[in-house]
């Protein structure tokens, strides 16, 4: 009989002791040969983040695995095919690599949630059974009705457990043990210096402290000052409409400085940050070690160490006024390039 192999990808960043719960607690259960863990190059839909680069990621899972061998495996396929990872790539490479009909992919109900969403689902769907797995936090999908709406029409037959699909494969649902963690959490508590205690595998946290990977931005950049400048300068490039930028003092440390401005509407929000975010990259090299509110771009948050910045859709804005907590704060003289063609009494904001 061909062997069963797991499949279990993520950004893991870091890998903690979730990602191991889950992947020992299926390949208990469905009685896999192998699970292959494959860190991602660059996760679909993923914002990019402040910290460890693909190879770095698969280091630490190299390293989260290596007591659990042979039956998992850190598996470097997605970060030496680069660019962006799309499940279903991998599923055929693993599939002629392995002549095997028996391939397990396995997902937190966080990702099940969204699956329809994913590129070629029912593509995947033909190549692979799913394997659902609880996590703390998110719906567990008991009944039709709580599936993604795209997988549906999908099913064949339903007894409660195991989900028959049209495509011949079939989706499972495993119970864990459940363990409340996730990477955002566990790259907070490394930004302040928090202990990470029965969190990651043995060694992860002396490897991730050893190599600094996760420390706060305020220790890599130089001049705060600059830089709230200068992207309050690539705001107003950008047309975004009002930006204001304070400088709350040392007693906010760290996060002393912060930008405040709009787009007209959500897509122009996440334009305007997606262009800040790149715009930052290139000159200054690092992302921002956190994002909030993307997907609805009504108020986007930026975290840049000791500088935040909010970026609305102007009409929430008016609405959450958080510019008052700050109206007694020092103001960060901007740059507007395109102050200067604009006529008197003008409004700065977007323009035609
Ligand atoms: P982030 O906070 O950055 O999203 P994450 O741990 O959720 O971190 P990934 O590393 O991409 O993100 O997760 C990989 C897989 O592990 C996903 O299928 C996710 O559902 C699953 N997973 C993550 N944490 C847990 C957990 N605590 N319990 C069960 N499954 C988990």
């Amino acid at each position: 009989m061909s062997d069963r192999i797991g499949i279990f990808g993520g950004t893991f960043s870091p890998f903690h002791m979730g990602h191991l719960n889950s992947l020992l607690t299926v390949a208990g259960e469905l009685e896999l040969d192998q699970v292959r863990v494959i860190p991602a190059y660059q996760s679909p839909n993923r914002p990019r983040l402040e910290g460890p680069n693909p190879e770095e990621r698969l280091a630490l899972v190299r390293l989260g695995v290596s007591s659990y061998s042979p039956l998992l495996v850190a598996d470097d396929r997605e970060v030496q095919r680069g660019g962006v990872s799309y499940t279903l790539d991998t599923v055929q490479d693993l599939r002629s690599e392995f002549k095997t009909e028996n391939l397990f992919l396995i997902i937190g109900a966080d990702q099940f949630e969204n699956f329809d969403h994913w590129k070629a689902f029912t593509e995947i769907l033909q190549e692979v059974d799913l394997v659902v797995t609880t996590r703390p936090g998110f719906e567990w999908p008991e009944g039709l009705e709580s599936f993604p709406p795209g997988l549906r029409g999908l099913v064949k037959k339903n007894d409660g457990k195991v989900i028959e699909l049209a495509t011949s494969k079939k989706i499972y649902f495993v119970k864990l043990n459940d363990i409340d963690v996730s990477g955002s959490e566990l790259r907070r508590r490394l930004r302040s210096g928090e202990s990470l205690d029965g969190l990651v595998p043995e060694g992860v946290d002396e490897m991730i402290r050893e190599r600094g990977w996760f420390e706060d931005l305020h220790k890599k950049v130089e001049n705060y000052l600059e830089l709230t400048q200068e992207m309050g300068r690539i705001l107003n490039e950008k047309n975004a409409i009002n930006v204001v930028g304070f400088d709350l003092g040392e007693t906010h440390f760290p996060a002393q400085f912060t930008l405040v401005a709009s787009g007209s509407n959500t897509r122009q929000t996440n334009a305007i940050a997606e262009h800040l975010m790149n715009q930052v990259h290139q000159t200054y090299g690092f992302w921002p070690q956190n994002i909030e509110g993307q997907s609805e771009g009504r108020w986007v948050v930026l975290d840049y160490g000791a500088l935040i910045v909010h970026i609305f859709y102007d009409y929430a804005r008016a609405e959450y006024k958080i510019e008052d907590l700050w109206a007694d704060a020092g103001r960060v003289v901007i740059h507007d390039p395109h102050a200067a063609f604009r006529k008197p009494g003008d409004k700065p904001g977007p323009r035609s």
